[in-house]
């Protein structure tokens, strides 16, 4: 828990540190594998880990053949495995076709290989507006989807998660894999951004 919170602490984190206590005082739980478990979530798991999926995709067909066929098998070929029971479904954005993702019932998210959901994911406003009314939401990010472009929403459950391939933009043609992913936000694997073009002063330098 950070300490630097001059706001007394919400219901929910007082009971969750309840129960965290309760839970480490019976045995139940080491606080140590807690820690490193938080950790892992925090520091090592994250967008990055998208962002080279995506990047790899970009530059390899054959690899991006596969990973829209079988999310989780092409997902693994490259070591990420952190998965529990659930499938990695990838959906790719074209010229036609803006795909979004929500889970609708809860917070279902690909922790595995984007890390913590942002809290705007989790918000009630996001999991109802995003499929009752996604262009609307998407113009609220600052995308606005064109009318002939069709908006597919895609709802992550406990079985099934979404990873978004995002179009590759313009004016990063020739760029490493490497630096391909430095590009990729973690909204735009959400679907609620577009990868940008890499800004016109850093295309002079690469
Ligand atoms: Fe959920």
């Amino acid at each position: 828990m950070p300490s630097h919170h001059h706001r007394p602490e919400s219901e929910v984190a007082l009971r969750v540190k309840a129960i965290e206590s309760l839970l480490v005082e019976k045995g139940i739980v080491d606080l140590a594998a807690l820690d490193a478990i938080i950790d892992t979530y925090e520091h090592k798991v994250g967008p990055h880990i998208g962002a080279q999926i995506v990047a790899k995709a970009w530059v390899d067909p054959e690899f991006k053949k596969r990973l829209l066929a079988d999310g989780t098998g092409a997902i693994s070929e490259l070591g990420f495995t952190g998965f529990s029971s659930e499938h990695m479904v990838v959906v790719e954005n074209t010229p036609e076709v803006h795909n979004l993702i929500v889970c609708t019932l809860c917070s279902c998210y690909p922790w595995a290989i984007l890390g913590l959901p942002p809290t705007w994911y989790k918000s009630f406003a996001y999991r109802s507006r995003a499929v009752i009314e996604p262009r609307k939401v998407l113009q609220e990010f600052g995308l606005e989807i064109p009318e002939q472009v069709e908006v597919r929403v895609w709802d992550s459950n406990a079985d099934l998660r979404y990873l978004v391939l995002p179009e590759r933009p313009d004016g990063a043609e020739g760029w490493s894999e490497e630096d391909l992913a430095t590009l990729v936000t973690r909204n735009a694997m959400i679907g609620a951004a577009k990868v940008q073009p890499p800004a016109a002063a850093d295309s002079l330098v690469a």
